[in-house]
C-alpha cells in the first residue's frame, strides 16, 4: 500500500514537472475568421498565458478551404491547402514541405482533445499573414503573397546598402557561403515584379548580384563578394536593408578596444566623400528657357523667367555659403530635358535641384510648395498633372509613350544609388522653405520626370508655388519672396551635407 502511494506520486510528479504536459492552461474563445477580408466563420482561439495563440487544425483549414489527414504509418499529421502539403508530428517543431525542412516556434499540440497549431504555419509556409485582434475577437489572414517591389543600392565609404522594397516584407533568411565568398538572402513565398537578373555592381566590396529560383516558392539573392565581408540588416513593415562591409571591417575591430563595447561593433569612420573634390558640387538647374515658356500666369508672368531669376539668387547664395554651383542655363536658352542630367553628371555634382513653378489653370485656388524625387510611380493623381507637363515641356524628339516612360526611369532606379538620398533630401527642402515663406506645404511626392533621370547624384524637382494663382503669382514675381525661397533651399542643402 505504501509502495502504492509512492508509485502513485511518483506518476503525479512526472506529470506535473515532465515538459510534455506544460503548466501553462490555455483558455478558448470564439472569434471570427476573416480571409481577404471576408468572414468565412467562427474558430476557437487558444491562448496560454505566456502569450502563445493556436488554433485548431481542422476547424482553420477548413475553414480556408484546406483540409487535414493523419499518415497511420509515422503517426504524422498533414495538413494540405492551395495545392501545397505539410507534414508534420505533434510536439515537434519541424515540418516537411516539397522533401524540405521547417521550424515554427511552437509545435503541433493536442488541447482539450484538440490538435491546434499556431497561425504561423501559415505564415512560414504558405506565406500568408495572419494579425489577431484580441479586443475585436477578430483573426485576419491574408492570402497575398509579398511581392519584390523595387530595389536599389547606395555606396558609402566602408559599406554598401542594398535596398529592397517589398508590397509587404516576406519571410526571409540571410546567411554566408564559402569559397568563394557570398551573402545569400532566401524569399519565402515571394514574388517579384522586377528582374534582377545579374547586377554588376563593381564595388571594392561586391562584385555583383544575382538571382534566382532557389527552390518554387524561394527567391534567392546572392551577393558575390571581393573578400570575406560582414553584414548587418534592418527591417520594417515593407523595407529590407541589407548592409555589406569592406573586409578591412575585421581589421578596425582588431585596434584597442574601448571599454565601452557598443563603439567597437560600430567603428567610428569618418564619412568622407567618394570624389576628390572637397566643396559640395551643386548643380541648378532652372526648369524651360529659350522657345519653353514653361507655365505662363494671368498677368503674363513666364514660369521660366521666375525660375531663372530664383536660381541665379539661389547660386549666389550658396556660394557665398562655401558651395561651389553650376547651372544648367544662366540666360534665357533653351536646353532639351534629356541634356540636363547629362551636364550634370559632366560636372560631377554632388546634388541636383530642378527649379520649376507650378500650375493648375483650372484651380487657381491651388497654392504650394510640392517637391519630388524620382520613381516609376505617380505619388497621387497631381503628381501625374505635374509630371506630364514638365515631362513634355522641353523634351526633344518622339513624345513618350507612358509605357515607355515607366519603362525608361524603372531601368535607372534598378542601377540608382541615390533615391534614399534623394527622398531625404526632398523632406529636408520641404521643412525649410517653410521657415522662410508662408505657403502651404503639399508633401514630398515622386513621379517619373525625365529631368531626374541617368543622375549620379542624389536630386529633386520642387515646384515652388503655383503661376495659376494671381496671388503666388504676384508674390513670386517679387524680389524679396525670390530671396526667401533661395534662402529656403540654401537651408537644406547645407543641412543635407552636414547629417551626412
Ligand atoms: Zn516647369
Amino acid at each position: 500500500m505504501k509502495l502504492m502511494v509512492k508509485i502513485l506520486s511518483l506518476l503525479l510528479f512526472i506529470l506535473i514537472f515532465s515538459s510534455s504536459f506544460p503548466l501553462t492552461s490555455y483558455s478558448a474563445e470564439k472569434i471570427s475568421l476573416y480571409l481577404d477580408g471576408r468572414y468565412v466563420g467562427k474558430i476557437d482561439l487558444f491562448s496560454s498565458p505566456d502569450g502563445k495563440f493556436l488554433f485548431p487544425v481542422r476547424d482553420l483549414f477548413r475553414l480556408l478551404g484546406g483540409s487535414v489527414g493523419w499518415i497511420g504509418s509515422t503517426k504524422e499529421t498533414y495538413l494540405q491547402l492551395a495545392g501545397k502539403k505539410v507534414v508534420l508530428k505533434i510536439g515537434s517543431k519541424e515540418y516537411k514541405v516539397d522533401g524540405e525542412i521547417g521550424t515554427i516556434d511552437t509545435p503541433l499540440t493536442v488541447i482539450d482533445n484538440k490538435l491546434v497549431v499556431p497561425c504561423e504555419i501559415l505564415e512560414r509556409v504558405w506565406g500568408y499573414t495572419c494579425s489577431l485582434d484580441i479586443g475585436k475577437k477578430r483573426l485576419d489572414i491574408e492570402t497575398t503573397l509579398p511581392v519584390l517591389e523595387n530595389f536599389y543600392y547606395r555606396k558609402a565609404q566602408n559599406k554598401i546598402d542594398f535596398i529592397f522594397k517589398f508590397s509587404k516584407l516576406p519571410t526571409f533568411k540571410i546567411g554566408t557561403l564559402s569559397s568563394p565568398p557570398r551573402i545569400f538572402i532566401d524569399l519565402y513565398n515571394t514574388l517579384s515584379r522586377i528582374s534582377l537578373g545579374e547586377i554588376p555592381i563593381n564595388s571594392s566590396i561586391v562584385k555583383k548580384i544575382r538571382s534566382g529560383r532557389f527552390t518554387s516558392s524561394t527567391l534567392r539573392i546572392v551577393f558575390d563578394l571581393m573578400g570575406k565581408s560582414s553584414y548587418t540588416y534592418q527591417k520594417d513593415k515593407n523595407t529590407l536593408i541589407i548592409s555589406v562591409f569592406s573586409p578591412e571591417k575585421v581589421e578596425v575591430i582588431s585596434t584597442p578596444i574601448p571599454e565601452n563595447n557598443n563603439v567597437v561593433s560600430t567603428p567610428s569612420v569618418k564619412w568622407t566623400p567618394p570624389q576628390t573634390h572637397k566643396k559640395k558640387i551643386i548643380i541648378l538647374d532652372p526648369g524651360h528657357g529659350g522657345k519653353d515658356p514653361g507655365a505662363i500666369g494671368r498677368y503674363g508672368t513666364r514660369e521660366k523667367d521666375l525660375v531663372l531669376s530664383i536660381g541665379l539668387r539661389l547660386k549666389t547664395l550658396l556660394e557665398q555659403n562655401g558651395f561651389k554651383v553650376y547651372i544648367t542655363r544662366s540666360g534665357d536658352k533653351f536646353i532639351p530635358l534629356q541634356e540636363r542630367p547629362r551636364f550634370a553628371n559632366r560636372k560631377n555634382g554632388d546634388l541636383f535641384i530642378s527649379l520649376h513653378i507650378n500650375s493648375a489653370p483650372f484651380n487657381t485656388k491651388a497654392s504650394g510648395i510640392e517637391t519630388f524625387y524620382l520613381s516609376s510611380r505617380y505619388s497621387d493623381p497631381d503628381a501625374k498633372k505635374v509630371a506630364k507637363r514638365e515631362n513634355t515641356s522641353s523634351f526633344t524628339g518622339k513624345p513618350l509613350t507612358e509605357e515607355e516612360l515607366i519603362k525608361l526611369i524603372l531601368s535607372d532606379l534598378l542601377l540608382s544609388v541615390n533615391i534614399e538620398d534623394s527622398s531625404k533630401f526632398a523632406g529636408l527642402v520641404e521643412k525649410q522653405l517653410t521657415r522662410y515663406v508662408k505657403l502651404p506645404v503639399r508633401g514630398v511626392k515622386t513621379a517619373p520626370f525625365i529631368v531626374l533621370k541617368g543622375l549620379k547624384m542624389p536630386a529633386v524637382l520642387v515646384e515652388l508655388g503655383f503661376i495659376s494663382n494671381p496671388k503666388e503669382e504676384k508674390l513670386l514675381k517679387t524680389r524679396d519672396f525670390q530671396l526667401k525661397l533661395a534662402k529656403g533651399i540654401t537651408s537644406a542643402v547645407k543641412l543635407f551635407f552636414r547629417s551626412y
